[in-house]
């Protein structure tokens, strides 16, 4: 009663599962985040994958990482202090650390999607006409 689920402190993970084609995250909100291990993957924000700007004198970039590897999976993971959580992947790479914040911004679930094409499910249009 009275809680105020919009509280600016940041849900920490519960639970923290990793499955053949993706990664979910039970918050202590209660939230269920799910992303895939592809996506999860490329959004490894290391600076190796998100790619650092070049040093002066180079003069090509590639990005290393386009798109994950087929199959890739998520192998093992740890917590880092008490912000993140690090994932060691099958491709062997395991740098990459993942804020909360980040990974709930990224958030794959149903309501997340909603939320960030700025839909409101069940507030007019989708169910329209026709039943009455
Ligand atoms: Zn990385
Ligand atoms: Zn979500």
């Amino acid at each position: 009663m009275g809680m105020d689920v919009s509280a600016p402190l940041l849900p920490v993970p519960r639970k923290v599962s990793l499955g053949g084609s993706q990664v979910t995250i039970a918050w202590s909100d209660g939230h269920l985040s799910v992303y895939s291990n592809g996506t999860l993957r490329e959004a490894c924000p290391c600076a190796i994958c998100a790619g650092e700007p070049p040093a002066i004198g180079v003069s090509r970039v590639i990005p290393l990482m386009v798109a994950a590897p087929e199959g890739i999976a998520a192998e093992r993971y740890s917590m880092v202090g008490r912000y993140a959580i690090s994932f060691a992947w099958s491709d062997g790479h395991s740098t990459g650390i993942y804020p909360y914040d980040y990974l709930l911004e990224m958030c794959e679930c149903d309501t997340c999607r909603a939320r960030r094409t700025g839909r409101k499910v069940g507030e007019g249009g989708l169910i329209s006409e026709g039943r009455r």
